[in-house]
C-alpha cells in the first residue's frame, strides 16, 4: 500500500540559524542571503532523497531590519512585531523555497519533490514571566547615539547596543496537524520561521503578541509534536564546545543528558545563543528519545550521517 511506502522514510527536522542567510559581519543584502543559502540548501536537497524534511529558520537580523525601517519612517502606520515576524516568514520562506527548488532541479529530483512554506503560529502563555523580563536581542548593533531615545530596552554587545524583546516559551504549534499531514504526503515543509508568530489564546481564538519565540525551542516543540526522528540544529560553529572562545576550548562529538546538565550548570552555554540549542536538543531527546545533533551550516550531511557535529545522547557515551 502507498501509505506503507511513505512511512519508510524517517523524518528530519533542520533548524537553520540566522547565519544560513546573513553571516556575521555581512550587511545582509538579498544577494548575500541567496548566496549563503546555497551551502545548506544543496545538502538538504540531497538529504531529501533519504528523509522527509521539515525546515525551520531564524529571523533575528531580518526582523530587526524591518523594525529599524519602522522606526525610521513616520508616513505609514507602525506595524507590531507579530506582523513583522509574519513578513519574515514570507520573505525567508520564499528564499529557502526557491533556493531549494533550484537545488532539487540541479540534483534532478525536483519533479518528484513537493515544497511548501507555511505561515505558522506558536501559542505562548500570556503569564509567561518572559514578558516581564525581555532577554532576546534582535536587529542590528546600534551605536550609543542611535540607541539614545529608543522606547524599548537594549543590551550592551560588542560594538554597541541591541534591542531586547520578550522571548516566551513555545506551548504548542497551532498548525501541527497541517504540517504533519503535509509531511506524510511527501511535502518538504518550511515552517515556524523566526520561532513562529507568537499568539495567545482567547477562548477559541488567537491573537498576536509583541515577542519573539526562540526558533530552536519552537523547532523542538514541533519536532516533539509531529514525532520527528532526527532533529538537527545548524549554526555557525562546528558543534558544542566546552570553554567556548577560551584558551582550552574543546568541541564535543557526543554529550549525554547528564553531561549537558552538568556543563549547563558550569556556565558553558550562554542564554540567547548555545543555551536554547542545548535546551531544545535535551527537550527533544527527553520527549522522543531519538537523535538530536548540533552542527554547522556547512556540515549538515555529515552530521546526519554521524560524522560531524555534537550529538546529544540519552546516557550512553562512545
Ligand atoms: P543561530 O543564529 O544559529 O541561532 P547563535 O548565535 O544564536 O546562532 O548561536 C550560535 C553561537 O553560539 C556561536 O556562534 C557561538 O559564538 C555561541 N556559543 C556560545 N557558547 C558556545 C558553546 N559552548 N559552544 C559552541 N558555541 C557557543
Ligand atoms: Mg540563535
Amino acid at each position: 500500500m502507498a501509505t506503507i511506502d511513505k512511512q519508510e522514510k524517517e523524518t528530519l527536522l533542520i533548524a537553520l540559524g540566522g547565519n544560513a542567510l546573513i553571516r556575521k559581519g555581512q550587511v545582509g543584502s538579498i544577494e548575500e542571503q541567496f548566496e549563503n543559502l546555497k551551502v545548506p540548501i544543496r545538502q538538504i536537497a540531497s538529504l531529501s532523497r533519504q528523509y522527509k524534511i521539515i525546515i525551520t529558520h531564524g529571523n533575528g537580523p531580518q526582523v530587526g531590519n524591518l523594525l529599524l525601517q519602522q522606526e525610521s519612517c513616520t508616513e505609514v502606520p507602525r506595524l507590531p512585531l507579530e506582523i513583522l515576524v509574519a513578513q519574515t516568514q514570507g520573505q525567508i520562506g520564499y528564499m529557502i523555497e526557491s533556493s531549494l527548488d533550484t537545488a532539487l532541479m540541479e540534483l534532478g529530483v525536483w519533479t518528484k519533490q513537493l515544497l511548501i512554506t507555511l505561515i505558522s503560529y506558536v501559542v505562548v502563555d500570556e503569564k509567561d514571566p518572559a514578558f516581564q523580563n525581555p532577554t532576546k536581542p534582535i536587529g542590528p548593533v546600534l551605536s550609543r547615539e542611535q540607541a539614545k531615545d529608543l522606547p524599548y530596552p537594549t543590551r550592551e554587545v560588542p560594538g554597541g547596543l541591541r534591542r531586547l524583546v520578550a522571548s516566551p516559551k513555545p506551548v504548542t504549534v497551532v498548525e501541527k496537524r497541517e504540517i504533519k499531514s503535509l509531511v506524510d504526503n511527501d511535502f518538504i515543509v518550511i515552517c515556524c520561521g523566526g520561532g513562529g508568530i507568537p499568539v495567545i489564546r482567547e477562548g477559541r481564538a488567537f491573537h498576536g503578541v509583541d515577542a519573539v519565540i526562540d526558533k530552536d525551542l519552537a523547532s523542538a516543540k514541533l519536532a516533539e509534536e509531529i514525532r520527528v526522528d532526527v532533529f538537527l540544529i545548524a549554526t555557525d560553529v562546528e558543534g558544542v564546545a566546552l570553554g567556548y572562545g577560551g584558551p582550552d576550548q574543546r568541541f564535543l562529538r557526543h554529550m549525554t543528558l547528564a553531561e549537558a546538565a552538568q556543563y549547563e550548570a558550569e556556565g558553558h552555554f550562554p542564554p540567547g545563543s548555545m543555551g536554547p540549542k542545548i535546551e531544545a536538543a535535551v527537550q527533544f531527546i527527553k520527549k522522543r528519545g531519538n537523535r538530536a545533533v548540533i552542527t554547522s551550516i556547512g556540515a549538515i550531511e555529515p552530521a546526519v550521517a554521524g560524522t560531524a557535529g555534537t550529538e546529544i545522547l540519552v546516557d550512553v557515551k562512545f
